[in-house]
């Protein structure tokens, strides 16, 4: 029987853990990625007076109040999963976390 001497073995387990590695690096960056935010915040093509309505109603992409944001807001039309709703009040985009000035809490 031909037994590899030990050294050569621990070099071919090196061998083989670094390029599971190398393999399985990128599959689990991918896993652990962030989810990218979703933004509403583009008034690109819009009426300028609807644009600047947003302006002066202070609508932000994300809420500075924790406890009020567009998806607890009355005026909030839910959109798709993961995307931009709408607003009564507002025309435009409208992210759920979210917030402007006209927030108004849901009738309970
Ligand atoms: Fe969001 Fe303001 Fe519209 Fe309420 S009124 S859904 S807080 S943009």
């Amino acid at each position: 029987m031909n037994h590899a001497p030990r050294s050569s073995l621990v070099g071919r387990r090196t061998v083989c853990s670094r390029l599971l590695a190398a393999a399985l690096l990128p599959a689990l960056a991918a896993c652990t990625k962030k989810k990218e935010e979703l933004r509403c915040d583009d008034t690109i093509g819009m009426n300028p007076d609807d644009a600047n309505a947003r302006k002066l109603l202070v609508y932000v992409d994300k809420s500075p109040e924790p406890a009020k944001s567009c998806a607890n807001c009355a005026l909030y039309k839910p959109g798709a999963p993961d995307a931009c709703g709408g607003c009564a009040a507002l025309k435009g985009p409208i992210n759920p976390a979210g917030y402007c000035k006209s927030w108004a809490a849901k009738p309970a």
